[in-house]
């Protein structure tokens, strides 16, 4: 006799081959097209599944976690403050991310605000649209230089280095801080300097920031942060809102404290905080560091394959709490 095909529950569309995949081996489960599911709907769908495959707005806590027979959730996103790791380990629940993957489309595209935010892209192409362009001037629209600058990375793990990688070619200086010190070699191989928050904030002409969303990193960048930095120097987040106090950011920018920033992430996504939607020194993109055809696709299909590893009775690769496999 064939053994029943586990259930598992899809929260938001995610892209081929993840569906086929699924399909071929899973009786699937798909939410009602919501940003936001609310929590007993996210349980009440959990209830005879095996495993979800959920995004970053699934706020995914003890009331789904507990639900009996659940053996895994599979976050399609290297981020998982989304999650509550320790309640999912306490339940004997697996929880996995898609790391690695994205390093490279991440990185291009914190790569691409900085450059855009310190040479006013986005500005000039309104200037233009405006009708305001008429004709070459010396002093209009001028920026800052990404090459030769120094860049300071706020975090290094794997998109902090890529981002070191791309520097080389610019020919940045680049000053990294990060809890933990990278290898010597690393450090000698993209000729980095480990430095703390503070020297690499007063240095930096363009800080950007990578490191997940944990209860030491939330609002790592205030007042006093942005009292330390350079009035040219350019911030840039590609990493989670809540790292960044946007109220202060946005008095920063207001105030000629620092000169432009780039951000793909907010505190309360969907909402952007009202005084930087006023500003013309910021950069604001709806969350799309790691939007490519090729990267999306393959966290699709990385995450259903730590989901089918997992309710298949293994041990998925990217799985972030083993703990759960040997409950106390
Ligand atoms: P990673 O785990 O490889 O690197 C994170 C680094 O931050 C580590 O080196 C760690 O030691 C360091 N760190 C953690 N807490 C710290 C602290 N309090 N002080 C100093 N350093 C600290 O992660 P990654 O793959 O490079 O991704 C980084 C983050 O970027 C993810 O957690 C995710 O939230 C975010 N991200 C966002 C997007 C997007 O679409 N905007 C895409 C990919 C990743």
């Amino acid at each position: 006799m064939s053994e029943a095909r586990p259930t598992v529950v899809v929260t938001h569309p995610i892209l081929e081959p993840g569906p086929t995949l699924l399909q071929e081996a899973c009786e699937v489960r798909n939410l009602p097209n919501q940003y936001h599911h609310p929590v007993e709907l996210l349980r009440k769908a959990a209830e005879g599944a095996q495993g979800l495959v959920t995004q970053l707005m699934d706020q995914v806590g003890e009331e789904v976690l507990s639900v009996p027979g659940l053996k895994v959730v599979s976050n399609v996103a290297v981020g998982f403050d989304n999650i509550d790791v320790p309640a999912a380990t306490r339940h004997g629940v697996m929880v996995t991310n898609t790391p690695g993957i994205l390093d490279d489309t991440t990185a291009d595209f914190a790569f691409t605000l900085m450059i855009a935010a310190g040479r006013r892209l986005l500005e000039a192409d309104r200037f233009t649209r405006s009708g305001a362009f008429k004709g070459w001037a010396i002093d209009m629209l001028l920026g800052h230089d990404v090459s030769q600058s120094t860049l300071g990375l706020i975090g290094f793990g794997r998109i902090g280095r890529g981002m070191a990688r791309r520097a080389k070619g610019f020919g940045m200086r680049v000053l990294y801080y990060d809890e933990h010190p990278a290898p010597p070699e690393a450090e000698q191989e993209l000729g980095v300097t480990r430095a703390d928050l503070n020297r690499v904030l007063s240095e930096s002409d363009f800080v950007s920031i990578h490191v997940p969303l944990t209860e030491t990193t939330r609002h790592l960048i205030s007042t006093p942060q942005f009292a330390l930095m350079k009035p040219t120097a350019v911030l840039i987040n590609t990493s989670r809102g809540p790292v960044v106090d946007e109220a202060a950011l946005a008095v920063a920018l207001r105030s000629d404290k620092i000169f432009a920033a780039g951000l793909d992430v907010y505190e309360k996504e969907p909402e952007v905080h009202p005084d930087l939607l006023k500003l013309d020194n910021v950069i604001l993109a709806p969350h799309i560091a790691s939007a490519s055809v090729r990267t999306r696709s393959q966290m699709s299909e990385m995450a259903v394959r730590n989901l089918l590893t997992a309710v298949r009775g293994g041990r998925p690769p990217n799985l972030l709490n083993p703990e759960a496999l040997n409950p106390r």
